[in-house]
């Protein structure tokens, strides 16, 4: 490297440059999935959105790949690169709530916990994701679903407007009469357009208490419960919304002690109703089969969003795969089910994620984000500690995933993509040529591009690849 090139970063970024060595740069370095050790030249801590211009303006004046770091959870390691000039958004976690108005800004760097906390104090929420310790960028930035987004849509159907500091260095504001085409590409485009310094949100009333909470069966059951939920999920009202997972039962209290470390399903429920509405909407899922235990309900929202924070916490390694069905047939059952008894660690598993709803009222191209027709997502995980196993627990999921594959339609959610690169057609189908013109726009030279990275039209060569699963 350049010797002069820190001495050149520091008189630029100033006291927000933290350089390898320094305090403080190794745990920002680190991100959510412990498998991804990269260690960037420089990062800066920006404490507000000059800091951010700067550091895009100093990236692109020193030759510098940038990498931007929201709440850290993508699977693939966007957030950190060698050798790059890393922004950390985590000290723009500012909230402010207009309940009045039902709005709220979140700064750049604000996690899920912090936004629901604040929206919370005034009975409001935005739909966000499962897990509070994610951050609201990322997730918004590739669609964002959760348990409120059949009720209430994506994270980005509720984002009314983003500033936004573009590759050129300015700051813009989005929205859908203020650079909308801009506007139409973030909602979706993942990281690709530039660094989001602030998002504004439509707030809706939620809770304060919701009916939350896991009720598991025993494998034996789960082909009976899978085939209810296949049928029934889609049809349940919107303030509904299951998630199925085939897993190592927990060694919770409400689980007999002779269940604790086998495999069992769980369906994770959640009903913005009475338990008595709940009780009765998602009785059909159960199959008639007696669940082994529940934990299911009321409870607040915020201890709703923050149930499954512990069991994805950081410091595990990670590997996922995610796969759109129109359906859940017969044979995708029996194939999940029967490759439950292999999940090969007890933090692993085979979930299944509902979707639909309000999700489903806009059409594929009314946002970057494509799936919004697909009832049901796959998402198989592997989780494990010692880096000796990543060959074993990598192939174990890989083989997963192909075998799933066989029963999936085409495409896959951008969030949850494991490859670092290369998945851009499958993540954006049919809105990929769009966003390329509009990157082509916001971003020649392809400054953003630590992410699914969606080239710029003019930079796009060789034929297109056929829209692979
Ligand atoms: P980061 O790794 O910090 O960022 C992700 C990407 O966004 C990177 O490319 C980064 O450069 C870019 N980025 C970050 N901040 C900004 C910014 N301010 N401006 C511009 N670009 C930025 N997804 C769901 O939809 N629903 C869920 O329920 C859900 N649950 C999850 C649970 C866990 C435990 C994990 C690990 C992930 C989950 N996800 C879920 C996926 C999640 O949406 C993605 O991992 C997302 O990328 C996380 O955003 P982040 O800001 O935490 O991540």
């Amino acid at each position: 490297m350049d010797d002069l090139l820190n001495p050149r970063l520091a008189e630029r970024l100033g006291p927000v440059a933290v350089f390898p060595g320094d305090a403080g740069y190794e745990q920002r370095r680190q991100v959510w999935n412990a498998s991804i050790d990269r260690s960037p030249a420089v990062i800066v801590v920006a404490g507000d959105s000059d800091d951010v211009r700067n550091a895009v303006k100093t990236a692109a004046a020193c030759g510098l790949d940038i990498c931007v770091k929201g709440g850290g959870h993508n699977i693939a390691g966007s957030a950190v690169a060698d050798g790059a000039l890393m922004i950390d958004m985590s000290n723009l976690k500012q909230v402010e709530i207009d309940a009045e108005h039902c709005i709220a800004r979140a700064g750049g760097g604000a996690t899920w916990a912090e936004l629901d906390a604040a929206a919370q104090a005034r009975g409001l929420a935005v739909p966000g994701g499962v897990v509070s310790s994610t951050g609201v960028a990322g997730l918004t930035l590739g669609g964002g679903f959760g348990w409120l987004a059949r009720l209430h849509g994506l994270a980005i159907d509720n984002l009314l407007s983003a500033e936004i500091v573009l590759a050129d260095g300015t700051i813009a504001i989005c929205s859908q009469t203020e650079h909308a085409d801009l506007f139409w590409a973030l909602r979706g485009g993942g990281g690709n357009f530039g660094v989001v310094t602030e998002f504004t949100f439509r707030l809706h009333p939620v809770g304060p208490d919701v009916c939350f909470g896991p009720t598991f069966f025993a494998l034996e059951d789960a082909r009976e419960v899978l085939s209810a939920y296949a049928q029934h999920a889609p049809s349940l009202p919107r303030k509904a919304c299951v998630w199925a997972n085939l897993m190592t039962a927990p060694p919770v209290p409400v689980l007999p002690e002779s269940v604790h470390g086998t495999k069992v399903l769980t369906l994770m429920q959640f009903h913005a109703g009475t338990a008595e509405e709940a009780r009765a909407d998602l009785h059909a899922l159960y199959a008639g089969a007696e669940p082994l235990g529940s934990a299911f309900a009321p409870r607040p929202y915020t201890e709703a969003q923050g149930f499954l924070d512990a069991a994805y916490d950081f410091g595990a390694r990670n590997y996922w795969r995610a796969h759109n069905h129109d359906t859940l047939k017969s044979q995708l059952i029996d194939l999940l089910v029967d490759l439950a008894p292999g999940l090969p660690t007890p933090e692993s598993e085979l979930l299944i994620c509902l979707l639909g709803g309000a999700i489903a009222d806009k059409s594929d191209d009314a946002t970057a984000f494509p799936h919004r027709q697909i009832p049901f997502m796959t998402t198989p995980g592997a989780r494990w500690t010692e880096e000796t196993d990543d060959a074993e627990m990598i192939g174990w999921l890989r083989h997963v995933s192909d075998r799933i594959t066989e029963h999936a339609v085409p495409g896959s959610y951008v969030n949850f993509i494991a490859e670092p690169e290369g998945s851009a057609r499958r993540a954006y189908g049919g809105n990929l040529a769009r966003l390329a013109a509009i990157k082509r726009k916001y971003d020649p030279a392809n400054l953003f591009r630590f992410n699914q990275n969606i080239a710029p039209q003019s930079l796009s060569t060789g034929p297109r690849a056929p829209l692979s699963r």
